[in-house]
Order: structure tokens, then sequence, then C-alpha cells
């Protein structure tokens, strides 16, 4: 048969490619920034692998692009490339080069400075007056740096990539004659924002967070000399380290040969980490400054069927995150949990981009319910969030399509109503459905018959304190992004 030019790949790209497949499959759903990952320790031990198992279980949180560099004889080597975390470790070889005594690691999925393949990490920095020399990994979004760049252009500090990771990077290497937590100190002064960054040196590796302590960053250890450090607690789980603590809030942690130093950032913020990675982001086997994620989850079930409660047949969740939050619905209505929505966890690795009939197909293709489990059943549906309603809204039709009798939506997340400066990739504000139409709109909009939000105040509850970010569910941030004069930067918010 012939082809056409629709059906006719568009792009050479592969990368273009695999973003633009990506974009189309998850148009509705809202994207992590990236995963950190390092070890430290005095001894020549199996970086290699340790990152591999590490990294790997951090993969949720970025799929374009990985990274590491490692630490072997007081020189640091550093692979990275676009792919997934198994994609650029098949490409190091030979892997006794990168078993060194310290490593640091990326996921990366792009914020600022746009999908460029320089901006990919580690970010390493040479000092050419000496060491040490600087490798970096950030989790998060800096906002605010345009003055800080040009200062820093302007006094000879090269720019290679185009993304605020760098900008964090020369604001450190400007003082890289000072000890480590100095120049740490020194350079995050004039940056605000969001991260929890790893830097690797000839001979140490710093862990800090945001005063505010946006992205998570917790600390594991291998043994008495060995520390591991990680977004996630998941990943402590997979190279079988032991939870020691969080990273504070405003916290330099430095672990080198003598063990772990813990120096302040030398400023203050109120603690209000991102509730969105309680609600969706993070792993649900992770812990997060002390809470069970998967627990949360089913607490928000449990809250929203206390919030709007329905009578039903059965109970199903969007896989994954939606899954605890209706196990938690289930429980306490009494209505059936029934994992009859079917993933397809292979999507995105198996197509070349579509064309634009079969787009609509997208939502039915990664998502499928087993139709005679749904046919004649009332049906309560959890999701994680409603974001541009797109996914939302065709789900709805492939479930009446399979014959459900009644619809009822439920949101394990407040109304997104505007959108994340702090490291979540997240559509304009006139794309946020919840941000343009009422409840009642919106219920006709999807065509269910009720619908209900986690309310805010439900989500704080659960949480236990109102010591969160809740910026995209209330338009009010930690860090507000509304001018660039420095001292504005200041402004806070008390819930
Ligand atoms: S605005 Fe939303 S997604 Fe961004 S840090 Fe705050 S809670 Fe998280």
């Amino acid at each position: 048969m012939m082809k056409t030019n629709q059906d006719k790949p568009k792009y050479k790209n592969n990368f273009y490619q695999r973003n633009l497949l990506k974009k189309l499959i998850e148009e509705d759903r809202l994207e992590e920034e990236c995963g950190v990952f390092g070890v430290f320790s005095p001894e020549n031990i199996g970086t290699f692998s340790l990152a591999q198992f590490g990294m790997f279980a951090l993969q949720h949180r970025g799929q374009e692009a990985a990274g590491i560099s490692v630490l072997k004889e007081g020189n640091i080597r550093t692979v990275k490339s676009e792919g997934l975390v198994l994609d650029v470790f098949k490409q190091i070889e030979p892997v006794e080069d990168f078993q060194g005594n310290a490593v640091i690691g990326h996921t990366r999925y792009t914020t600022a400075g746009g999908m460029s393949k320089k901006n990919i990490q580690p970010l390493y920095a040479v000092n050419y007056y000496g060491k040490p020399h600087f490798s970096i990994v950030h989790n998060g979004q800096v906002i605010e740096t345009d003055g800080l760049k040009e200062e820093l252009i302007n006094e000879g500090l090269p720019f290679l990539a185009t993304s605020d990771t760098e900008v964090i990077l020369r604001s450190i290497q400007r003082y890289a004659k000072e000890p480590l937590e100095v120049a740490i100190r020194k350079g995050m002064k004039p940056i605000r924002g969001a991260y929890s960054v790893l830097l690797l040196t000839d001979h140490s590796l710093a862990a800090f967070r945001d005063p505010h302590g946006i992205r998570p960053l917790c600390i594991g250890k291998l043994d008495e000399k060995t520390f591991v450090f990680s977004s996630e607690t998941c990943a402590l789980d997979a190279v079988g380290a032991e939870f020691i603590r969080d990273v504070e809030p405003g916290e330099i942690v430095v672990a080198d040969n003598e063990g772990l130093h813990s120096y302040s950032l030398g400023q203050s913020g109120k603690s209000s980490i991102c509730s969105f990675e309680y609600v969706y982001f993070a792993r649900p086997d992770s812990n997060i400054q002390g809470t069970e994620i998967y627990n949360l989850r089913v607490r928000s079930g449990k809250k929203l069927y206390e919030q709007s409660p329905v009578e039903a047949d059965v109970v199903i969740g969007v896989p994954d995150s939606g899954v605890p939050s209706a196990i938690g619905y289930s429980e306490a209505s009494g209505i059936p949990f029934e994992p009859i929505l079917v993933k397809n966890r292979y999507m995105s690795r198996s197509f070349i981009v579509p064309s634009q009939k079969l787009r609509e197909r997208i939502v039915n293709l990664k998502l499928n319910p087993i139709a005679e489990k749904i046919k004649g059943r009332r049906v309560v549906i959890l999701d994680d969030s409603i974001v541009r309603g797109t996914t939302s809204k065709i789900l709805i039709k492939i479930l009446k399509e399979a014959g459900a009798k009644e619809i009822h939506f439920r949101s394990a997340s407040p109304p997104v109503v505007s959108p994340c400066h702090l490291g979540i990739d997240m559509p304009d504000k006139k794309d946020l459905i919840a941000a343009n139409m009422t409840q009642k709109e919106l219920t006709e909009y999807l065509g269910v018959d009720s619908l209900d939000f986690l309310s805010v105040e439900s989500l704080i509850e659960i949480l236990g304190s109102n010591s969160y970010c809740f910026g995209c569910f209330t338009g009010r941030y930690p860090v507000e992004k509304i001018n660039k004069e420095p001292e504005s930067y200041q402004k806070r918010i008390e819930y």
C-alpha cells in the first residue's frame, strides 16, 4: 500500500521523536523533574552496580536522559546520554573504570533550560586554578537567576549548557578555593527556588537542600563508612542501605573520609515540601519525611469517601498512582475494589510517532478496561489528579463504551489551578481544566454522574500539618515567581 506523508515518521532525530511521542502519550500527566542518587565511601566499592541499582529505582522521576560521575583514585569520570538508566549503563566500558569510591547519578526530565543534550546531568566544572573539580546533579528548579548568570559570565565562568543547574554549579565554582560548605553557602546565597543537590568533588560528596526543602532528599548507610543519598527511600532499599534520616531543609551534609558533617546553608525558610510528591510523584514504596507514601494515598481515598460518599458496585483506580486511593475508598465504603483497568507498561518503548488518527486511541492503548467486569455496573473511578482533563474525558468514554451504568469520578488531589515553577512540568493556567471550569461544568464536560476532588483541607489533615507546598492547588507558593528584584524573593506565605 502506498504510504502517505502522514504515515511517514516526520522527524529523523530519535530524541525529538521520543519526546514528541511522550508528549502525545503523557499529555495529560504531570511529569516529575528528576531523581538524584549518590554514594560515598573512603574505600573502593562497586559504584557501577550501586549506581545502576539506585538509579533504576528512581527511573520514574525522569526517563529522558541519565548519567553518572564516578570518583576513582581522585579523578572524576562522567558518562551520560539520552535514554533510560539501563541504556546509559550499557554504554559504559570498561566497567572497571567506573568502580570507584564515590558516585553521583541523575535521571532526567526537562523543566528548565530545554531538551538540549548539553543539559544532561551530571554537569562538570574544572577549576583551572586548582582542585577540587566539581560534578553536580540537581532535582528541582531555581528561579530568577538571569541577573546572577550575567554576573558569572562577566567574571569569566564558562557556561556550556542552558539549564538552571549550571547556574548553581558556576555560582558555587566561583568560591571553589574556599572549604566546600562555605563555597556552597556563598554560591547558593543569590539563588532561590527548589533544589535538592548532590555535589561530587575530588575527595567528598555534599548533599544540600533549599531552605524550604521543596524537593525530597534522604540519607542512608551501607556500613559505618559508606553513605548513600537519594531523592527517595526506594533507592536506598534497592542497594540494601539503611535509612538514617532526611537532609533537612536548608542543610548541607558533607560525606568524606572522616564521616558525615552537617552545616547550615545560612538561609531561613518555612519547611514546605511539595505535597504533590505524596499524592502522585513519589513511588508508593517510598517514605518521605516520615510519611509512608502508600499509606497516605490509601488515607486520601478514605477521606474522599468521607467527603462524598456514593452508592456503587465497584471501585477502580487508574494505574498506578490512583490504585492505593481506590483501595482506601473501597475500604471506607465497603464497595469492592477490582483491578479491572489494565495498563500497558510498554507504550513509550513500542512506537514511533503515530498518525493523527491513531492519536485518539492512545489512552485506550495505554489503559483498557475488562469490559465484562464493567458492563451494567455503577463504577467509582479514582485518579491521582485531573490536569488538562483530556485523558479523564477519554477514559470516561472508554468506560461508557464498556457498558458502565453510572460513573463517579474522584480525584485524590485537589483541583490543579495554578502551574508549578518549582520543578514540575505543568501546563499553563489556561490549559488547567480545573482553573477554567466550575466543578459543575467539569462534571458535565467529563460526562460523569458525580465528581469530587480531595479538598486542600482534607489533604492538610491527612498530611498532618500545613508545612508543605500546596502552590498548584492554591496559587500560593513558598517561593513566589514575581519579579527579578532579589529582596522580593523573600516573599513567603502562611497557610
Ligand atoms: S506548586 Fe505543586 S507541584 Fe509545585 S512544588 Fe508546590 S505542590 Fe509541588
